[in-house]
């Protein structure tokens, strides 16, 4: 049996469920190893089903984890299917509550009747997919070590006189061309007052002399995400920019350095923004400061004031905070780290100097 499917039933008990049925895209790859998108798995102590449609019969048999029984469901409905499929007399079957629509939900429950109890798992799955082993880490670092090297190239032809769309496109492009799947989100440039929306989108707008660049973007290869920030100043920057930088980046150090197994997303986000508030911009932070990465860009854990995710070994995460001046700038900075039992590894590799490029 695989590892994961061993890990899904351990946690079945305490979670009050006596099968699981699984139809989240992302959380089925990460357990069947089936990258197609119509899927579904019943699995139970002693039998794990996979279900999908004519389409996907030949995909099923070359992806598919062989600890699971492989079945076509005809005509494609699959959740029509699961009934014959679940253990018999009565039972609480566990589902993805943040995936299965309410529709979904009402025929389902509606077919099966009243001797199986429908219950959400909210996050059962997600929690495992959290803790990453060595190969995923090293898909991620791979991931980030393709996108890290795309930017270098990218902003090393210069940005002035360049549309933030113009950007982001050739960094999109030359990721695709290194490999990557496609980016793992779309890309942020955002020049001048721009920069200081933290999801900015890009605009057909020249960037100028003088104007602080956030980049923010990540390459998707192999199934796995990267994300990264850096912000870049056109020329020379302004005193003012340089001082809102040199804060943000002594907060993103405290939260880099805050990032070990057994600290709470909470204070790893408190020992970056305290100095952010200290430094009298606590009002221009108002994101959290990071979080998970893996197969989704966002994922568990969150390091942020509401979080009460304790971080482990396996945990991949990203550091970046921010500040973000309405109408004049922003700055924000973020590293891509895997928690380890020996501390901190950050996985980007560019330099976090504020740097003035052409
Ligand atoms: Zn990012
Ligand atoms: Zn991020």
């Amino acid at each position: 049996m695989s590892d994961r499917l061993e890990r899904v039933l351990e946690r079945l008990p305490e979670t009050g469920v006596d099968a699981l049925l699984v139809s989240d895209p992302l959380n089925l790859r990460y357990l069947t190893g089936f990258s197609g998108s119509n899927g579904l798995a019943v699995i139970a102590p002693g039998r794990a089903v996979f279900l999908t449609d004519f389409r996907y019969t030949e995909r099923a048999a070359a992806e598919l984890d062989e600890a699971f029984e492989r079945h076509t469901v005809p005509g494609g409905e699959l959740l029509e299917a699961v009934a014959e499929f679940l253990p018999e007399g009565e039972l609480a079957l566990g589902f993805d509550d943040a995936h299965l629509s309410v529709r979904q939900h009402a025929g389902l429950s509606e077919r099966l009747g009243e001797r199986v109890r429908l219950l959400g798992v909210c996050g059962l799955v997600e929690s495992l997919r959290a803790i990453k082993d060595e190969a995923e880490i090293a898909h991620i670092a791979e991931a980030a070590e393709l996108a890290d090297a795309a930017l270098r190239r990218i902003v090393g032809d210069g940005l002035e006189g360049r549309t933030e769309t113009d950007v982001a496109l050739a960094l999109e492009i030359d990721m695709r061309r290194r490999g990557a799947t496609r980016p793992s989100f779309p890309v942020i440039v955002a020049a001048g007052a721009n920069g200081a929306l933290p999801h900015a989108a890009p605009r057909d707008v020249e960037i100028r002399r003088g104007d602080l660049v956030v980049i923010d973007w990540g390459a998707e290869l192999d199934g796995y995400c990267s994300d990264c920030t850096r912000t870049f100043s056109v020329g020379e920057p302004a005193p003012e920019a340089r001082r809102v930088y040199e804060l943000v980046l002594e907060a993103q150090l405290a939260g880099l350095h805050a990032v070990r197994a057994g600290v709470d997303g909470r204070d790893a986000d408190s020992a970056a923004r305290d100095l952010i508030e200290a430094g009298g911009h606590g009002q221009h932070f108002g994101h959290g400061l990071g979080h998970g990465v893996g197969i989704e860009v966002h994922e568990a854990p969150r390091l942020s004031q509401r979080s009460s995710d304790r971080l482990e070994p396996g945990h991949v995460v990203t550091v970046e905070p921010g500040i973000y001046l309405p109408g004049r700038f922003g700055v924000r900075i973020e590293d891509l780290v895997a928690v380890t039992a020996n501390g901190p590894r950050v996985l980007t590799s560019l330099s976090k100097e504020l740097t003035a490029v052409e």
